[in-house]
């Protein structure tokens, strides 16, 4: 039976078979490893991916789409199927040990940035993540101070995540076809990351900082820091959150003590 894609669910279908190859290649994924993926679909990465490791545990929120995937997956080795929200998934119910989940998906473009913070919020027990995502959402993470891309999600996913972008593909391989570039990137949690700065406070600081992005952080900090506690904290008033580094948010997040 045919599907028809739902653009309320985000589907776009992964169809070529190269690109398909080229992603589980990239994945590289064994036997004995602890797999997850995101909204597996009708089964495109799915069933390679099942093929190599043997066990696959999935996540899909349209319901109607199980009967097909499992028909699919029949006899290719052991699919759990979690049919539900991921934004609302506890990766600690796998029972995994910290640091061993690899994560996978061709993420729903609608919802990817909310997706990559759920999943940061519980990077204690993932070794790696290798999203498909919007070309411009994976350049805005992997982007350095100083550049027109750097913002909130690089600051947030470099601070959690080294980030390696992979390859791109372009929209002919998926069905339907999105309006937009997509690109591979795999996300390493960093054991310890940079400086241990409480996450509230670093989300705090850097919300603000980029709130409005071309003015003074004297200006978007205000409610956080006066001039000299920026100062203290070795960080120029007269500068904008685009031209700090990592470990300058780090300081202030340390600075505002929370
Ligand atoms: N993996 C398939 C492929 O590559 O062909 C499908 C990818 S499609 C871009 C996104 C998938 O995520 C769809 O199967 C969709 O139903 C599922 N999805 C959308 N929102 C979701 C959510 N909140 N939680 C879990 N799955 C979701």
């Amino acid at each position: 039976m045919s599907h028809r894609p739902r653009k309320r669910f985000g589907q776009n279908f992964l169809q070529d078979v190269d690109v398909i190859a080229r992603i589980v290649g990239a994945i590289a994924p064994r036997t004995g490893e602890c797999l997850v993926e995101i909204g597996p679909g009708l089964g495109a990465i799915t069933c390679p991916l099942l093929r190599s490791a043997g066990r696959l545990n999935v996540i899909e929120l349209d319901r109607d789409l199980i009967p097909a995937l499992e028909r699919r997956c029949a006899g290719l080795g052991t699919l759990i199927v979690h049919q539900g929200d991921v934004l609302a998934f506890d990766l600690s119910s796998l029972s995994p040990e910290p640091g061993s989940l690899r994560v996978i998906g061709n993420l729903p473009y609608n919802i990817s940035t909310p997706i990559l913070f759920h999943l940061l919020g519980q990077r204690e027990w993932i070794r790696d993540m290798h999203f498909m995502l919007q070309r411009e959402v994976v350049d805005r993470m992997g982007a350095a101070p100083g550049s027109r891309d750097f913002g909130r999600l690089s600051v947030m996913v470099q601070y959690h995540c080294e980030v390696t972008p992979l390859f791109g593909i372009g929209p002919g391989a998926f069905r339907p076809q999105p309006k937009v570039e997509s690109a591979l990137v795999r996300l390493t949690p960093r054991p310890c990351p940079a400086g241990r700065a409480d996450p509230v406070s670093l989300d705090a600081v850097v919300r603000a900082a980029f709130s409005q992005r071309r003015k003074k952080l004297s200006n978007t900090l205000k409610p956080l820091f006066d001039r000299p506690a920026l100062v203290a904290a070795g960080v120029d008033p007269d500068a904008r959150a685009e031209t700090l580094g990592l470990a300058d948010f780090v300081a202030l997040a340390k600075a505002l003590g929370r």
